[in-house]
């Protein structure tokens, strides 16, 4: 199934993302994360994809096509080009044409100096190239794209995408609704019209929070930085806090129409769980 017919048929289109496991683990370890995962019945499961030509990448396929055809749940194939060889994409193009996999996340990837720019400058050329095979979806950045912070420089972008298939998209994630309700307001005056699904990160410890505001410089609001301070010695205080906190940002979100919630679970099925069980009532209720 194209995940644009999902937003046909639902008011509120609900995914889960995962990552590949690491070269340590076996990819046997992700069979445990989506066995707990896929009981609780998301739309569809995103998986990542390591940009620049990493080892993670096969697995990428494997597990997409894992979650399509043994879970039986719509799988999303996250796909960079940066660095990448139009032979290399079409190489991962045929790979998950064959598994039936009909869904990519269409990206750039975040620039490294090893890397050169490849043969996609853009992910728009990236779904120019793909759009004829696949259902594409992009990326958008409520705070602007950290390379220029720019919303309207990144409101052009999503026009961009669009005209070059993307059906729908899935945002950075963020901490503050009012951000991400004042960006949507502009998106859509500017003629953006493809569902853009929320992207929502549960933070569960301190480490993590350092990491994503370094990598997308993502405004914390000060109720947030509060929890994270008060709780940063008791982990399972922060993890509980972190949950909730999370809970609350889907239930506002829920209640303002957004197209959909994108979870970010980092491969931890207890914490999709906890925020699945308190909203339940609430999409189910947004569905009707
Ligand atoms: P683009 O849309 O190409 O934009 C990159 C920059 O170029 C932006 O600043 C944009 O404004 C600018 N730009 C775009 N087009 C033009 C143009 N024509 N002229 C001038 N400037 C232009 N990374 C991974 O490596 N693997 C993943 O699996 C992954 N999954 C992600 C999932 C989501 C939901 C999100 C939000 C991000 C994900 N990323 C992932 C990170 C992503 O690869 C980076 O944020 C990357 O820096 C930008 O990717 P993009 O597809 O948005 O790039």
């Amino acid at each position: 199934m194209r995940i644009r017919d999902l937003f046909n048929e639902k008011k509120l289109v609900f995914s889960f993302e995962v990552f590949p496991p690491k070269n340590t683990s076996p990819i046997k370890s992700i069979y445990n994360a989506l066995n707990e995962l896929s009981e609780l019945n998301p739309d569809f499961i995103s998986v990542t994809y390591g940009a620049g030509g990493t080892s993670v990448n096969n697995k990428t396929t494997e597990i997409s096509s894992l979650i399509k055809n043994v879970y039986k749940i719509e799988a999303l194939a996250h796909l960079t080009s940066i660095g990448a060889k139009k032979e290399n994409i079409n190489f991962i193009k045929e790979r998950l044409a064959l598994e039936g996999v009909e869904n990519i996340l269409a990206l750039r990837g975040d620039k490294k100096e090893e890397c050169n720019s490849g043969d996609f400058l853009y992910a728009s050329n990236l779904m120019n190239h793909l759009r004829e095979d696949f259902n594409i979806i992009g990326a958008c950045y409520p705070e602007g794209h950290i390379e220029n912070k720019s919303i309207d420089l990144e409101i052009d972008n999503m026009k961009r995408k669009e005209e070059n298939g993307c059906s729908s998209f899935i945002s950075q994630l963020f901490f503050s609704n009012e951000t991400y309700y004042e960006f949507l307001e502009k998106a859509r005056n500017s003629g953006v019209k493809a569902p853009i699904q929320a992207g929502i990160m549960p933070v569960i410890n301190k480490k993590q929070i350092q990491r994503i505001g370094n990598l997308c410089g993502a405004y914390i609001p000060l109720k947030f930085k509060k929890i994270m301070n008060r709780y940063e010695h008791n982990p399972e205080a922060l993890r509980e806090a972190g949950i909730a906190y999370a809970v609350e940002q889907i239930i506002d979100l829920s209640s303002s129409s957004v197209d959909g919630i994108h979870l970010y679970t980092m491969n931890n099925p207890y914490v999709a769980r906890k925020i699945k069980e308190n909203i339940k009532t609430v999409l189910k209720a947004v569905n009707e």
